[in-house]
């Protein structure tokens, strides 16, 4: 794919979903952090009713500790892959208190030692909060870059890179919200709704399925 439509395909995104957000149910970067780390797999419908409830008992690291791991697997029972959330998130809450004082770090390589954390979770996290460029690649902005022919590429790490090189700066820290609305709304992973997408006319996938 070439860089002019590229262009065109995010002058398309911004048009379209500029005033969308995806939506996220937090108060502080402690909420934040969870909310994210309890994402991946799972709804944003399922993340947002699990943190209604999970944030009437913790506001801080110690505050999850003190619910137990019991408690909190408990309550967020019903977002993918719990049981290993719980984990990661019991035991980033004793990183958080043992080595910042119950602060989150600001700086990506500190962000990836806590536990559960990957590439996707830190860069998502410092995107929201810093507001600057950082691409977090979840399965939706994965699917919808190599679809496309966008940023073609076998890992998440190598997508984020290809994104980083291809798209103007300008873009760069609205990539998730317009990738990830796109793979919610038109380019899912089971029939994807390309005869009404607002793109297909520079989809490579498109473009190959209808000849
Ligand atoms: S045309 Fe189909 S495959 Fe291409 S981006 Fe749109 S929905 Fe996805």
């Amino acid at each position: 794919m070439n860089k002019n439509t590229r262009v065109l395909i995010l002058r398309n995104f911004k048009r379209y979903f500029s005033n969308s957000k995806i939506e996220l149910n937090y108060c502080s970067l402690f909420e934040l952090l969870i909310f994210i780390m309890l994402s991946a797999k799972s709804s944003d419908i399922q993340v947002i009713n699990v943190t209604k409830k999970l944030f009437l008992y913790i506001s801080k690291p110690s505050d999850v500790i003190q619910l137990g791991f019991k408690k909190l697997k408990d309550i967020i029972r019903s977002v993918g892959l719990f049981n290993k959330k719980a984990i990661f998130i019991f035991k980033t809450c004793r990183y958080l208190i043992d080595i910042y004082d119950e602060k989150i770090p600001m700086d990506i390589d500190q962000l990836l030692q806590l536990p559960g954390v990957g590439r996707k979770t830190a860069n998502l996290f410092l995107n929201i909060v810093l507001k600057k460029n950082f691409i977090a690649v979840d399965t939706h902005v994965f699917r919808v870059a190599n679809r496309t022919g966008f940023a073609v590429g076998t890992s998440v790490n190598i997508v984020e890179k290809k994104l980083f090189r291809v798209v103007p700066a300008k873009f760069q820290s609205r990539i998730h919200t317009w990738f990830g609305l796109h793979g919610r709304s038109f380019c899912k992973s089971i029939s994807p709704k390309c005869s009404s997408c607002i793109i297909n006319t520079w989809c490579e996938y498109f473009n190959k399925i209808k000849k």
